[in-house]
């Protein structure tokens, strides 16, 4: 089935579309009682585990001791009985590749005993170490043939989860993922790395503030997640959201977002049954969903959990993606992750609130009551800014994606420019910091840092600047230039680093001024953050960031502006941050190397994709409908003719030259795309967005303005307003 039929029954599939899904109940299982379920969390393991087997594994996982290697086959044996119980035939060490997705690869349980019956098998060995058939992962020239494997390793500090299919279920191992030489491979090795690196630096700054604390000082995410939705027999009809994720062609609808009628608006029904559904899912998974809502656009919306742990919540936000995905798929519809499906409405993002802290401390980015507390949130907030105007190029490269550069700077993000938003009483705190003298204080124990209390510093969100990249939030950073599809775990490796590096400068500082004497603390804090303010607060900036003025300002202030991901991806091996990463340990210079080839590799063959598919789509649907309105302009042209009218028909003029023009940029396109320079991926990576993506986007110009005149009965081309507003 093809052309216009496709179209039209899609919409009636659409309109005619009853649910099938098994309505849920909650008041029969409650969301308290799901929640976990299917997690062999903290509470089955001290039921399951002898006393001292939990206790030690505890250790491992609350305070990062070495796991004690006995410990394995006993935990094995616990979480094998528990997942059997649970309907388990397979386990699987789940991994994250570079690539972004979540990787996994099942083996039973059930092995032959030798007699010709079968036994549950499942040993420590097995829970500690994987070995996947690993050679098909991009590694960036890390791996060469003879050495293609690589091993998963269990992360002791993420549980593990049994996930449900209609026929059984499968539990599941957070695993971490490297080379046999020990290099990463993934995004969730170097995020543990740079856990510690933080850890280490937070305390020494506690430390100077005589502040103990026997748990890790850790980062914390929460994530808000954005996603489309459309009914998948639009996407069945429309190759380009199939292959690509994203439509290459539709003309601007009538109505866009431009009434603000979405924000927050009434959830539409099968919508909201779906959300319910994930929210069911992810409860059973421990992901402690919270909030859910309209988003701007037509068809879009957001689901937040409630922040945790920097590592476990990007577990549980890779699993967010994995679930959206799936449970869509059971109520007819298609989640859409990438951050731009449609041109001219907003894109998605994944804004990662960030802060650190642990337990026993709370967030350090929290402001607290007393002018002790203070001094300590002000030694951690100034090496957030610092960190910031030192390392923005950096932590802008780790959003870098085709995808994304089509989000990044339009009216709906931050500017590709990083700068730190500190709302106005901070920002006024800031000031006189700077200008304030420098006074020692009598008392002991009490520190002023120049401002005898901060203000309350406002949560409201009215309040807060959305054109920021990464504003403070009362308690928190938002980093907001996250794209909807990308894992978090990049921006927080770099996070974590830059925040590690900040921090021990300024620990190195304040323990030369002390000298071991506690007295001294007061005017070595003031006289540190008066200079780390002067040195670095070009990255404030509390104003427009969309505006123009901005640029220029940022230009002068020498703040980089790096509008697309070849400009940005180079970031990641320049100096500064090789020697950011080796010095802390979190990646190698190699290990930095091969991550830029694989990222600038996924580049250009996203936009190769999307040519591929334009010329496709432009010659086998676009071209003949028009071609067909065409002939009919042309019939009865000739016709009027035929009778006596002197006829001079503009439409006929139009098309043909618009047909043309079609003709003309995709025939450019394919030139284009067999010129490719091959061999160095930076310069391939700089053509495909110089030449080749302008080139997509002509060819777009062209059928969008055909899609305009052709006659609607021969367009077999789902419409924007079709996709985005019938539900
Ligand atoms: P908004 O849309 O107003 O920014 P949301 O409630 O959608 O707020 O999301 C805010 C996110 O920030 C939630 O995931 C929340 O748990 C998280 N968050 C709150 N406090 C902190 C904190 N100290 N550190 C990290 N994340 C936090
Ligand atoms: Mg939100």
């Amino acid at each position: 089935m093809s052309g216009i039929q496709s179209r039209l029954n899609a919409i009636s599939a659409v309109t005619n579309y009853k649910s099938t899904a098994t309505p849920l109940n909650f008041a029969e299982t409650k969301p308290t009682d799901l929640f976990g379920s299917n997690v062999f969390s903290d509470k089955v393991m001290k039921e399951r585990l002898p006393r001292a087997a939990y206790k030690s594994l505890k250790k491992t996982i609350e305070y990062g001791e070495k796991l004690d290697s006995a410990l394995a086959d006993i935990v094995a044996n616990a979480m094998k009985d528990w997942a059997i119980e649970k309907g388990a035939t397979h386990f699987t060490h789940v991994f994250y590749p570079l690539t972004g997705m979540t990787a996994e690869k099942h083996d039973a349980f059930l092995v032959p005993d030798g007699n010709g019956g079968a036994l549950a098998q499942f040993s420590g060995h097995m829970l500690i170490q994987g070995e996947p058939d690993a050679s098909s992962f991009p590694s960036g020239g890390l791996r060469t043939t003879f050495e293609a494997r690589g091993y998963t390793a269990w992360d002791v500090t993420s549980p593990a989860y049994i996930l449900e299919n209609p026929n059984g279920t499968f539990l599941c191992i957070p695993t971490a993922f490297v080379s046999w030489t020990g290099q990463a491979l993934d995004k969730k090795t170097p995020l543990l790395r740079s856990l510690q690196a933080l850890n280490n630096q937070a305390k020494r700054v506690l430390k100077l503030f005589g502040v103990e604390t026997k748990l890790p000082v850790v980062s914390y995410a929460g994530p808000e997640q954005e996603y489309f939705l459309v009914d998948r027999h639009f996407v069945f009809t429309r190759p380009d959201l199939l292959i690509a994720g994203r439509t290459l062609f539709g003309a601007k609808p009538a109505k866009g977002q431009e009434f603000e009628d979405q924000y927050f608006g009434v959830i539409p029904r099968r919508v909201l049954a779906f959300m319910m559904e994930v929210e069911r899912e992810l409860y059973k998974l421990g992901v402690p969903v919270k909030t859910r809502h309209n988003e701007v656009a037509p068809g879009q919306y957001e689901i937040a959990p409630i922040f945790e742990n920097g590592n476990l919540a990007t577990d549980h936000n890779q699993m967010v993606m994995t679930v959206l995905r799936s449970v869509a798929k059971r109520y007819g519809m298609v989640c859409l992750l990438h951050e731009k499906p449609f041109a001219g409405i907003n894109g998605s993002g994944k804004h990662l609130n960030y802060s650190i802290g642990n337990a026993e401390l709370g967030s350090l980015f929290d402001p607290g009551e007393t002018p002790h507390e203070n001094a300590q949130f002000l030694i951690f907030c100034v090496a957030a800014v610092r960190a910031v105007h030192k390392y923005g190029a950096l932590l802008r490269a780790t959003v870098a994606s085709a995808s994304n550069d089509h989000r990044l700077g339009a009216n709906e993000a931050p500017p590709a420019i990083m700068s730190v938003y500190l709302g106005a009483q901070l920002a006024d705190v800031f000031e006189q910091i700077k200008a304030g003298a420098i006074k020692g204080t009598k008392k002991k124990d009490v520190l002023t840092v120049g401002v005898d209390t901060l203000p309350p510093l406002p949560m409201d969100p009215g309040d807060r600047n959305r054109t920021s990249p990464f504003a403070f939030t009362g308690n928190r950073f938002e980093f907001r230039a996250v794209g909807s599809g990308q894992s978090i775990a990049g921006p927080q490796v770099a996070l974590n680093t830059m925040m590690a590096e900040s921090l021990d400068y300024m620990a190195t500082e304040l323990e030369k001024a002390v000298k071991g004497n506690p007295d001294k603390l007061n005017a070595a804090v003031q006289i540190l953050l008066q200079r780390v303010i002067k040195d670095h607060e070009a990255i404030i900036f509390n104003g427009d960031g969309y505006s123009e003025a901005w640029h220029q300002e940022a230009a002068r202030r020498g703040l980089p502006n790096l509008k697309t991901t070849p400009e940005a991806l180079p970031e990641i091996t320049s100096k500064a941050s090789i020697t950011l990463f080796t010095k802390y340990g979190v990646l190698s210079e190699s290990e930095l190397h091969s991550r830029q080839e694989i990222y600038l590799e996924q580049y250009c063959k996203t936009i190769r994709t999307e040519a591929n598919l334009a010329i496709r789509m432009a010659k086998t649907i676009i071209f003949p409908a028009a071609m067909r309105y065409q002939g009919e302009l042309a019939s009865t042209c000739a016709n009027l003719k035929a009778i006596g009218h002197d006829v001079k028909m503009i439409t006929l003029e139009d098309a043909t030259a618009k047909l043309r023009s079609l003709q003309n940029s995709a025939g450019d396109l394919e030139k284009m795309l067999a010129g490719v320079p091959h061999g160095d991926s930076l310069k391939e990576a700089k053509y495909y967005c110089n030449k080749v993506l302008p080139g997509i986007n002509e060819v777009r110009a062209w059928a969008d303005s055909l899609e305009s005149i052709v006659a609607d009965d021969l367009w077999s081309l789902p419409s924007y307003q079709e996709m985005l507003f019938i539900k």
